[in-house]
């Protein structure tokens, strides 16, 4: 097994969709690179009085089709390859769902978890101040990604505005709601994930009531996701964070587990309780016999070191990349279904493309309509992906791109090249 390269994952599903869609090499080689890569050094004082540099990064994947739009990530491992995978995937993510942006994505390697509210504020602010030239209304907007949240946001829109010396509300989306940030935005990418699970279950005769759903990682997008499936009436037997998972036969008790959670942000899993639960790893939660898998935390999860073992009729990708290349093939010579991340996560940059729009407008729409258009999109935006996958006689992952890929590619050509 070769050194993972998320950025490489990339590359092999855009060269398949493009080779089906009968694409040249020259017509696909301007998308196999990232318009433009910034690093940055965030140098920081510490609550102990101490200096400590942090390493940044925001990269511009494409801006064919409307100004960049992609995530910041503030996590430990984050780095080039990484960050350059991430911005890659929205440009696909934007065009499958048909919203008029590419693709960008930025990161700072640091823990939150370890980081005072001062310190987090600080590398917000410098960091901001760093890739000002980069980002914009109109040019790259940022949202929140792992390790970051509205309160981030809100700090990235105030450094921005004070740099300009006004307000620019449309800088960032994933806002507090006190700064133009879009009512049912926190929940977006969740929700999406939601009605993306019923529609896969629907197409394959499954009943949603009490089906079995396993969800690694309950952050934003995990938590959110485990709170609307049991809405739904799906059993939850399992959860995790990045502190281990948590096992129940008959379902966990997911309104308590969510309210533990939300006390404090640095509650971790390893600390809850509840009767006739019992602790499992994050791997076997991967390998655990439910209907549906969802991961929500990281890229790589399932590998090749493990895809043999996974025992999920379905698998819905509410992270991004959570499934390496390799792991795909044996996923789909298993008959596991795979409903690809740049679909199935789609739902938070669509919202987040809601509260752009509300911000450029100066208007308000109320959480219901947010939610009503965001299934509008969501809905087409699956069958169209199941229908081509159909014509096609290939995965949901390849579907995706052919659409994707297409649009970007389209796009690009009729910009022609410049100059
Ligand atoms: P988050 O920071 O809110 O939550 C991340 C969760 O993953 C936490 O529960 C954390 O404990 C867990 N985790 C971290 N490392 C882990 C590990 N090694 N093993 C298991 N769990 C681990 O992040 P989020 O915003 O929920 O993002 C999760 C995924 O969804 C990422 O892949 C992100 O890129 C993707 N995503 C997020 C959004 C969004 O709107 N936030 C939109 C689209 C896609």
């Amino acid at each position: 097994m070769g050194q993972y390269n998320p950025y490489d994952n990339v590359l092999k599903v855009v060269k398949e969709a493009a080779d089906i869609l009968g694409y040249s090499d020259s017509d696909i080689e301007a998308i196999k690179y990232p318009e433009r890569e910034l690093k940055v050094a965030i140098p920081v004082r510490m609550d102990d009085g101490t200096t400590h540099v942090f390493e940044g990064y925001r990269i511009q994947h494409s801006t064919s089709r409307g100004p960049a739009k992609g995530g910041i990530r503030f996590h430990p491992a984050v780095n080039l390859d990484e960050v350059k995978a991430l911005a890659a995937w929205m440009t696909f993510k934007c065009a499958v769902v048909n919203i008029p942006y590419g693709g960008g994505k930025g990161g700072v390697v640091c823990d939150p978890n370890k980081l005072s509210e001062n310190e987090l504020r600080a590398i917000t602010r410098r960091f901001t101040a760093a890739i000002a030239p980069l980002i914009g209304p109109e040019q790259d907007i940022p949202a929140p990604d792992v390790g970051t949240n509205a309160a981030v946001m809100g700090w990235m829109m105030d450094t921005y505005s004070m740099l300009k010396g006004h307000c620019v509300h449309g800088v960032v989306t994933g806002k507090p709601i006190e700064l133009g940030g879009a009512l049912g935005r926190n929940e977006a990418t969740g929700r999406g994930v939601m009605f993306t699970t019923k529609n896969i279950l629907r197409k394959l005769g499954l009943d949603s009531n009490g089906a079995t759903a396993a969800i690694q990682g309950m952050g934003n997008v995990g938590s959110i996701t485990a709170k609307l499936l049991y809405k739904e009436g799906m059993k939850i037997v399992a959860v995790s964070d990045v502190s281990g998972g948590i096992y129940h036969q008959d379902g966990l008790n997911i309104p308590a587990i969510l309210e533990y959670l939300s006390k404090d942000r640095r509650n971790l899993l390893e600390d809850y309780n509840e009767d006739g639960m019992i602790r499992i790893s994050n791997e076997e939660l991967l390998e655990l016999d439910v209907k549906v898998l969802v991961p929500a935390a990281l890229e790589n999860q399932i590998n090749a070191s493990n895809a043999d073992r996974i025992k999920a009729d379905i698998i819905v990708e509410a992270a991004n990349g959570p499934i390496a290349a390799e792991a795909d093939e044996t996923l789909n010579a298993k008959g596991i279904i795979v409903v690809p991340d740049i679909l199935a996560n789609a739902g938070g940059v669509v919202v987040s493309y809601f509260e752009w729009v509300q911000n450029i407008q100066s208007v308000s729409w109320t959480e219901e309509t947010v939610n009503e258009k965001l299934k509008n999109i969501m809905d087409p935006a699956f069958d169209a992906v199941w229908n081509i996958a159909e014509q096609q006689h290939t995965t949901l992952r390849t579907g995706a791109y052919l659409i994707a890929v297409k649009r970007v590619v389209d796009a690009k050509k009729a910009r022609a090249i410049w100059p």
